[in-house]
């Protein structure tokens, strides 16, 4: 599976650093079935000045997903053009699937001077993290591990051996969250997106505000 591509180790050392862009590069992880899509889309919606990176993936699309608005999906050769051409800012393999972030469009946002917010698991982050500076790294947090194990059990969308990995994996991406800026719990959807905006707005550089 996936023998021609590389890993995301060679990529990423290869990418141009962008430094002290206008707008904020806002980096969203988490585990699988910490709810990140909920607290985002309550984020766009009490800030939807916030623009948002929308991912390429190989994963096929669950039911409802539509092309360009939750991902845009592509087969293991689209992917791998794209990481040839060298258009990806970040990618890595999760859950058994390519995941990366176009770098055109994120640059062009934070060059612009918008935020933009990318959800992207804790490699992707890694890979980040020295190549963007002033970028706010955010990881969401489950209330317990007992209740993240609930919630990835109710997803209708994943088969029994999804379930498995997803679960190992949450454990790993767990072990990770203290590489992170802030870390904000999802108790609530509307308090943790609350949180997160509050974040966003305190780490506005003061030129900015001006
Ligand atoms: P899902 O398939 O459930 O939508 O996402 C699975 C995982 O892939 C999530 O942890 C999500 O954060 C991560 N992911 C989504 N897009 C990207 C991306 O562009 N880059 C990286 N590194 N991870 C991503």
């Amino acid at each position: 599976m996936s023998r021609g591509l590389p890993t995301a180790v060679e990529t990423a050392a290869e990418r141009p650093r962008l430094s002290s862009p206008p707008g904020r590069l806002i980096v969203l992880s988490g585990p699988s079935g910490v709810g990140k899509d909920t607290v985002l889309q309550e984020l766009f919606r009490i800030a939807p000045s916030l623009h948002y990176s929308v991912s390429y993936t190989t994963r096929p699309p669950r039911p409802g997903e539509v092309d360009g608005v939750a991902y845009s999906f592509v087969d293991e050769a689209g992917f791998q053009a794209l990481r040839d051409r060298h258009e990806l800012l970040e990618y890595a393999w999760v859950h058994g699937h390519w995941y990366g972030t176009g770098e055109a469009r994120v640059r062009a946002s934070l060059e612009r001077g918008e935020d933009i917010v990318l959800k992207i698991d804790v490699q992707g982050a890694a890979w980040i993290r020295p190549r963007v500076e002033g970028a706010i790294f955010i990881f969401l947090l489950p209330p317990s591990p007992e209740e993240l194990r609930r919630r990835l059990t109710e997803r209708a969308t994943e088969s029994a051996d999804s379930l498995e990995l997803r679960w190992e994996n949450a454990r790993k991406e767990m072990a990770d969250q203290d590489q992170y800026d802030y870390r904000v719990v999802n108790d609530d959807v509307h308090r943790a997106a609350r949180e997160i905006l509050e974040i966003i707005e305190r780490s506005r550089p003061r030129a900015a505000d001006q």
